[in-house]
């Protein structure tokens, strides 16, 4: 329902307006990065984990101690890996195989090209951003398509992984280590690599574009107000109001994929910045 609500969104004059003053903070910014998540995602038909139609709320949560479990026992996690059992990490899979970047992640690809994005945090697994075409992402939740050595942090294609099922779990080719899925689970600590990385990014940022995310999740939520506390702008691109709302220096409120498109509109006519 809400999806179709999306495709028919029409802007406003007072968005217009917000959206143009949004592109000349983002042409200004010597250092900007975007911050994504779930809601970018659904407008490419992947449910949500929370909330109504999320398929956590669907099926059931997963177990809180996802990382602790896996560690007890690889073989028995891999063994549902392969086969799942739960309902809602099949309806992910199948989702996540048949989506397909939306015009959101097009327009954020498009910044990117024009110098107007450094870096890109998301907090989807579902890899559409680098299926777009986007080059500087930081998946603080990992990515679906990938597999992890949990010793050395390396990531691999599946097909560099050979994996039996008589002989769970696989290994590390670089360290022996003990391979598993790139998504952090429940209970595990976001990958050190890629955390420094998204702390690098944020402390260099004056400007931040957030999308599809009320960022209310640790390690992501402190990003936007990191880059408050130093001085930056905080653009915020949301169907509905969020706790980041009052505290973004400007409010879009729309989908992601039809405020983006707009605002890569308004960055690629400079001459009615200079107008306005
Ligand atoms: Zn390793």
């Amino acid at each position: 329902m809400s999806l179709s609500a999306h495709t028919d969104f029409c802007t406003t004059p007072a968005l217009e307006a917000e959206i143009r003053r949004a592109a000349e903070l983002l042409a200004e910014a010597r250092h900007a990065v975007a911050l994504t998540g779930a809601g970018l995602s659904v407008e490419s038909g992947i449910p949500p984990f929370r909330g109504p139609g999320g398929i956590w709320t669907k099926y059931g949560e997963p177990p809180l101690d996802g990382y602790q479990r896996f560690l007890h026992d690889p073989a028995a996690a891999w063994r549902e890996r392969l086969s799942p059992r739960e309902a809602w990490a099949r309806v992910l899979q199948d989702a996540v195989r048949d989506a397909r970047p939306n015009a959101g992640h097009r327009a954020l690809v498009e910044f990117e090209r024009r110098g107007h994005l450094r870096t890109l945090i998301t907090q989807n697994i579902d890899g559409l951003h680098g299926l777009a075409g986007h080059r500087e992402v930081l998946e603080i939740h990992g990515n679906h398509g990938l597999l992890r050595c949990i010793g050395c942090h390396a990531r691999f294609e599946p097909d560099r992984i050979a994996v039996d099922p008589e002989h769970l779990p696989p290994r590390c080719p670089e360290c022996g280590g003990i391979v598993k899925g790139d998504i952090v689970s429940f209970g595990e600590p976001i990958p050190a690599d890629v955390l420094r990385a998204c702390f690098r990014a944020v402390a260099a940022a004056d400007c931040m574009l957030v999308a599809g995310t009320s960022a209310t999740v640790y390690p992501a939520a402190e990003f936007p107000l990191d880059v408050l506390r130093t001085g930056g702008v905080v653009i915020e691109v949301n169907p509905e109001e969020s706790e980041l709302s009052a505290m973004a220096t400007i409010s879009l409120r729309g989908p992601g994929g039809a405020v983006l498109s707009r605002l890569l509109g308004c960055l690629a006519a400079p001459s009615d910045r200079s107008v306005a």
